[in-house]
């Protein structure tokens, strides 16, 4: 969307699977979902670029299904001794993060503010909640009156969508926006992009205050702690697990039971009191993060005589620093085009 409102490109979008489907191989409408910072603050770049935007959507653009809520995150005793790293040993739960100075209404909790004994320290920030059944579509339709042209295709190989441009020309530039699957493109093949398992169950259910997240949970390592309520009926989702390496599409029933245990516990008011029982489910879900050890690959590469762009592994963040990563790709572009010149035409997978 951000090299189509760029303007002066044709663009076409080729994909195995779209905005509407539900699939494991396709990672989007699974998640959340919502911003809880959680790069190093050295690589906070893509989601300090991304949050002023979020924000932006949700105050000005109801359509994109984008509300702001009060994010809540409990740093549990039992995880001191590790620094509070999480089961993703990341910087969220950081006894002074960095993201204090980003988000707004920061503020550490009181202890009279614990949802129970063994929660050690806490703080609150104002975040928000993508509505992903509304936010993918809502992006199709601001791509569609730019003139962009979304086609279906299932790529073998990254250079064949040098010749899927709408234009009926070559394109010159190819965005590789692959997903988990970019450890399966030929020509990218990259094997350290592995699934991270996401399992949630979305409820009826709603409770003000619901969007709250915990440093660990008491179950397993492979499991952790959050909940959010989405904009325009969405429901709330509750969360879930990264087992990482880990394919299996089919919701296990043992984990869902955990799951929706651990978000009534720590929010009781979800349920009025009465316990899991009194949840009202929508659906049970999978989606796979795409992880990447090293990080975010975000760079061009000559593949076959075309420059490919790359921009894929954003694991459990790819919405919270989704405009950072494609400011990075149009700033790239730049620098193509600046050697190609002049430029007819693009494509993006
Ligand atoms: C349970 C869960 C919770 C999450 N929560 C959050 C959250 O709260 N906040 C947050 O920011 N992020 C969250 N994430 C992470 C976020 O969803 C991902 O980082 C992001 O969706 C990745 O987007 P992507 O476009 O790279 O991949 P995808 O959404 O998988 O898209 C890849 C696209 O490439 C296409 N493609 C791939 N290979 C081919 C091929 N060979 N031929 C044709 N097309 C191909 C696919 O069909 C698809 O259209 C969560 C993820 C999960 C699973």
């Amino acid at each position: 969307m951000q090299l189509a409102k760029h303007g002066g490109f044709d663009i076409t979008v080729v994909a195995k699977h779209m905005p509407g489907d539900y699939d494991i191989e396709y990672t989007s409408p699974w998640a959340g979902a919502n911003v809880l910072p959680m790069s190093v603050e050295k690589g906070s770049r893509w989601e300090r670029r991304t949050w002023p935007v979020l924000k932006q959507l949700a105050k000005e653009v109801p359509d994109a299904g984008i509300h702001l809520q009060i994010a809540r995150v409990y740093r549990l005793a039992k995880d001191e001794a590790t620094d509070f790293k999480g089961p993703l040993d990341d910087s969220l739960f950081a006894a002074d993060p960095w993201y204090k100075s980003l988000m707004d209404d920061f503020r550490e909790l009181p202890s009279s503010e614990f949802p129970h004994a063994g929660v050690r320290s806490g703080c609150e920030f104002q975040s928000a909640c993508i509505n992903t059944a509304i936010y993918l579509p809502w992006l199709v339709s601001q791509c569609l009156k730019r003139g962009v042209v979304f086609k279906r295709a299932v790529l073998k190989h990254i250079s064949e969508a040098t010749g899927m441009s709408h234009t009926g020309k070559k394109a010159d530039i190819v965005i590789n926006a692959s997903g988990v699957l970019a450890s399966r493109l030929g020509g990218v093949m990259d094997t350290s992009v592995r699934p991270a398992r996401g399992q949630i169950v979305v409820v009826r259910n709603e409770a003000p205050n619901n969007m709250m997240t915990t440093s660990g949970c008491d179950d397993t390592d492979e499991e952790i702690v959050y909940s959010m309520t989405r904009a325009a009926g969405g429901g709330t989702v509750l969360g879930g697990t990264y087992q990482i390496d880990n394919w299996d599409a089919n919701p296990d029933p043992n984990i869902a039971i955990r799951i929706m245990k651990r978000a009534v516990e720590l929010h009781p008011e979800l349920t009025g009191g009465r316990g899991i029982e009194a949840l009202s489910i929508i659906r049970h879900g999978v989606g796979v993060r795409p992880y990447r050890k090293a990080g975010v690959r975000i760079e061009k590469e000559k593949i076959d005589g075309t420059w490919v762009i790359h921009n894929y592994g954003h694991a459990g963040w790819g919405y919270q620093g989704s405009y950072g990563c494609a400011e990075a790709v149009v700033d790239l572009v730049g620098e193509v085009i600046a050697e190609l010149k002049p430029v007819k035409r693009q494509s993006k997978l």
